[in-house]
């Protein structure tokens, strides 16, 4: 393309509501403008990175044996009534009636339509295993949208979907999906971890993330130090402490004290001369309209996702001011867990340890020494805490370190949740009705691209990594007045798309200070300048975005060069 004639509104500016770099590169690099809130036009060069990352996915869901598919955006609420979704998917979903007064949603996922689809035309073993995939565009009413096209409300979205005959079957589309999560990751040249992760509202047996690292991503995650152990910090299982983890065997005497003022953890431990390790916080839920407290020590934090996986309810809310009110018979910031009214389910760091503070249930007053078993009963432990940095890992007890992560794809196992609620059935060998076992696979597309600018770029602009991106080669000539700068650029450009190399010929007549703040900005691997002085030695010179090298290329190389520096780095 010629650089006059492309619509590419660079900018100077930083956005103001730009958090982050990827956000702020897409709009200064035109890439992409805000509609509304949570919803981007993608501009000629943001979309032509999208196409370049759905064609690797593509080839490699192809590659897998997967076949490409194309399913509305627009779904019945009845499908959604029957996997039970309707009511649990929360306000993410965009529901709304025609005008027939018939209600539908826009797709946030696409469980629903493709087990109708495969229910009625997939009737014995011998047609399975399938797997489907589409890239296509998703609506999640997000509470926050932020960081651009990261999390947005629209975004497009390559979905598969596995049907198998069995365990063993999905197990081995799973590892396909899985393998080829790989090889996509790689190709658009992210650094990235599989991470084992919660299964959310898709639901289903396990799951993995793949987590391109980056300090702005939102999930933490965790990975032992010392085996290939890691998980989302929302799934880190933590182990139950080893018997011995206690302090005294001796239980004293329990104590009422008024503590006027002392709200924070520490202001507690400041007076009471104790400890976090030696308090409970106990934390009241509404799971389902039911209370339950939970306790975990004053240095930890609840994991509300394992909360919700271990009490398997639908909904997971703090307790309001009534209900903890009703339950407590105190305000809101005085609970404990003597004489509560609700079910109490405890952390297993609380095992074995004696004497602790917590809240006395009425203003103003906190209590010590108190004891399971004495004061208290709790109907359960367990693990219930998100993980901290004293942890060791789960298999091998090895250190485990923190990172931060861009959630960028997930695979599913979903088993047979989909088929059971949907009735998804299939004929075996022995003329039997199975259910068929499902699992589901997403890569965010504009969130890879985004994740890849977290990790490519420099105070100039983005640096794109070959295969992604946009363009290969900026011709930059210095002087388009000069007539022999202005034939040399032409004849490199004539040259350069004969060969279907992807080319820009910035031959607009700026400074070439200008025109090379946009090559950078814009972040295409190779630069070629064309100026006067070296073009008299017929040579030109070339610089590699990545790099920063500079190098002289005689006139009659420069095509040989850029198209091995092409082939090479692919
Ligand atoms: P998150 O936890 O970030 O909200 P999710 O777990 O709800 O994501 P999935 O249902 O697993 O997302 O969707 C598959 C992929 O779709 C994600 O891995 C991510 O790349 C992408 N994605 C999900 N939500 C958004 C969003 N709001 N904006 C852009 N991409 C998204
Ligand atoms: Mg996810």
């Amino acid at each position: 393309m010629r650089y006059s004639e492309m619509f590419l509104p660079t900018e100077r500016e930083v956005p103001s509501d730009a958090e982050v770099i990827s956000h702020q590169l897409m709009i200064r690099a035109g890439m992409i403008r805000k509609l509304t809130s949570g919803i981007y036009s993608y501009l000629p060069l943001g979309y032509r990175v999208i196409r370049k990352v759905e064609q690797i996915i593509r080839e490699e869901m192809n590659r897998a044996g997967a076949e490409e598919v194309y399913l509305p955006m627009v779904q019945p609420r009845e499908l959604w009534e029957e996997s039970g979704r309707w009511t649990l998917y929360g306000k993410e979903l965009l529901r709304f009636k025609d005008r027939h007064d018939r209600e539908s949603c826009l797709g946030p996922t696409h469980e629903e339509v493709i087990t109708d689809l495969v229910r009625h035309e997939i009737k014995t073993y011998r047609q399975l295993p399938r797997i489907l995939y589409q890239i296509q565009t998703k609506f999640r009413d997000e509470i926050r949208p932020r960081f651009g096209v990261m999390r947005c409300r629209e975004f497009s979205m390559k979905d598969a979907y596995s049907f198998d005959a069995g365990e063993d079957g999905v197990d081995i589309s799973y590892r396909k999906m899985f393998d080829a999560y790989n090889r996509i990751f790689t190709r658009c040249g992210l650094k990235f971890r599989p991470v084992e992760a919660d299964t959310g509202s898709i639901g289903g047996s396990f799951s993995h993330e793949f987590m391109v690292i980056a300090d702005s991503g939102e999930d933490s995650i965790v990975f032992c130090s010392a085996c290939d152990y890691a998980a989302n910090l929302e799934k880190a299982e933590v182990s139950v402490p080893e018997k011995g983890d206690h302090q005294e065997d001796v239980f004293l005497p329990f104590e009422e004290i008024i503590t006027p003022n002392v709200k924070r953890i520490e202001e507690l431990c400041s007076f009471l001369h104790v400890t976090p390790e030696d308090i409970i916080k106990t934390l009241i839920y509404e799971a389902d309209d039911i209370p339950v407290a939970v306790l975990v020590r004053g240095d930890d934090e609840v994991n509300e996702i394992k909360v919700k996986n271990y009490l398997g309810c639908n909904s997971l809310t703090m307790a309001t001011e009534d209900m903890i009110y009703d339950v407590t018979g105190a305000p809101r910031g005085f609970a404990g867990a003597v004489g509560i009214k609700a079910k109490i389910i405890a952390d297993y760091s609380l095992m074995n340890r004696t004497n602790f503070v917590m809240g006395a249930n009425k203003k103003d007053y906190h209590i010590k020494n108190v004891n399971v078993g004495r004061d208290f009963d709790v109907n359960a432990f367990a693990d219930l805490r998100i993980a901290r940095n004293t942890d060791l890992c789960i298999r091998c007890r090895g250190a485990l370190k923190f990172a931060r992560g861009i959630e960028v794809g997930h695979v599913f196992k979903l088993g047979e949740k989909y088929s059971r609620a949907m009735n998804a059935t299939y004929l075996d060998q022995n003329g039997k009705e199975q259910f068929m076992v499902m699992g589901c696979y997403g890569i965010g597309i504009g969130r890879t691209v985004a994740a890849s600018i977290e990790q490519n770029h420099d105070g100039n602009g983005i640096i794109w990594p070959l295969p992604i991106a946009p363009y290969h080669v900026m011709i930059t000539p210095v002087n388009v007045k000069d007539e022999s700068v202005r034939r040399a650029s032409e004849s490199l450009y004539f040259d350069l798309s004969e060969k279907n190399i992807e080319v820009i010929l910035d031959e607009r007549d700026e400074r070439a200070g200008v025109k090379f703040m946009d090559a950078d900005l814009v972040g295409i691997p190779l630069r070629v300048t064309i100026g006067s002085k070296k073009l008299s030695r017929e040579t030109v010179e070339v610089k590699i975005r990545k790099s920063g090298e500079v190098i002289d290329v005689s006139l009659e190389g420069i095509v040989n060069f850029i198209t091995r520096f092409i082939r090479e780095d692919v």
